[in-house]
C-alpha cells in the first residue's frame, strides 16, 4: 500500500505486539532482563476511532460505525487471501517433500528432507533459516549444545 494510500483510507495497516517475551533473571538482584522482543504482525486499524478492525466483510467499524469504502476492504481481503494462499502453497510443497523423499533409507537422507522441508516452510527465507538453526542448536550448554544435521541429498 502507497504512503498517499494510507492517509486517505479509513482502514490503516498498524504494527500490533503478539507477546513472545523472553527475560532471563540476574541471580544477585533478580532483576529480569529482556533476551527476546516480542513477536508482530500488521493488523488493519480504523483510521477514525483508532480501533482494530474485527470483521472486515462488514461495512461499517463496529467501534464508530465509520463507512469503509468497498475497495478498501476488497484490497484488504485479498491481502489475507494472498497471504493465506502462499503459506496453504508453502505446506503442499513440504508434504510433497516428505512424499517424494521420505520413504528413502537412511537417517543422513531423512534429514535430508527434514531440513528441506523446514527451508520451504520458512519460506526459502535465509534469515529465518539461520535463526532457527540457531534455536535448534540452543540448550543449557550454550548456544552449540545441539548441531543442526543438514543431511546428504538422496
Ligand atoms: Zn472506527
Amino acid at each position: 500500500m502507497s504512503e498517499n494510500n494510507q492517509i486517505q483510507s479509513n482502514i490503516i495497516f498498524k504494527e500490533r505486539l503478539l507477546g513472545g517475551y523472553k527475560y532471563i533473571k540476574c541471580p544477585q538482584c533478580n532483576h529480569g532482563f529482556e533476551t527476546e522482543q516480542p513477536k508482530q504482525t500488521r493488523m488493519p486499524y480504523c483510521n477514525q476511532c483508532n480501533k482494530i478492525i474485527l470483521d472486515l466483510t462488514q461495512k461499517f467499524c463496529c467501534w464508530c460505525g465509520v463507512k469503509f469504502k468497498k475497495e478498501e476492504r476488497q484490497y484488504m481481503i485479498k491481502t489475507y487471501e494472498d497471504a493465506y494462499n502462499e503459506a496453504i502453497e508453502r505446506i503442499y510443497k513440504a508434504i510433497e517433500l516428505a512424499f517424494q523423499y521420505g520413504q528413502i533409507d537412511g537417517s543422513h537422507h531423512k534429514m535430508w528432507v527434514i531440513d528441506q522441508m523446514i527451508r520451504v516452510l520458512l519460506n526459502n527465507d535465509e534469515a529465518s533459516y539461520k535463526d532457527y538453526v540457531k534455536c535448534a542448536c540452543d540448550g543449557e550448554d550454550g548456544p552449540n549444545t545441539y548441531d543442526w544435521d543438514e543431511g546428504v541429498a538422496p
